[in-house]
């Protein structure tokens, strides 16, 4: 993770909803404690979102119908993936404006690992911190 690191609007709404999986929620949570400026932000965005509740693509959002896979977001994203693929992706996040996705494409288009990779990664370093087990 890189010091200029900023959730986007996405995944601070997905943050909110609990939606991230938890190590992107953990790093979300720990960005907004170390800048509280930051929560105004969210209370905006809170805001924008309630006058904006009514409508059907918040309802589509909301129950994230049609959600792809990551790893088709990742093919998106190498190209891999045909043309109506792309268009069919390409609504999802355009039109009906899927915040989990965003936040997904967000963080793949950074370079993210996948969770897996960050579990294994979380996992490998502190396993040496843990206390012995005493049998
Ligand atoms: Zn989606």
């Amino acid at each position: 993770m890189s010091d200029t690191w900023l959730p986007t609007d996405a995944e601070l709404l997905a943050w909110i909803d609990e939606d991230l999986d938890p190590v992107a929620s953990a790093r979300v949570e720990t960005f907004l404690r170390d800048r509280p400026p930051l929560l105004s932000r969210l209370e905006e965005l809170l805001a924008d979102r309630e006058k904006a509740s009514l409508s059907l693509g918040e309802i589509w959002r909301r129950h994230r119908i049609s959600c792809p896979p990551r790893t088709l977001w990742q093919a998106y994203l190498d190209g891999s993936v045909g043309d109506g693929v792309a268009q069919y992706l390409q609504g999802h996040l355009n039109l009906v404006g899927c915040r989990v996705c965003q936040a997904n494409v967000d963080d793949l288009g950074r370079g993210g690992a996948s969770s897996d990779d960050l579990q294994r990664k979380i996992f490998s370093t502190s396993i040496g911190r843990l206390p012995r087990r005493k049998d």
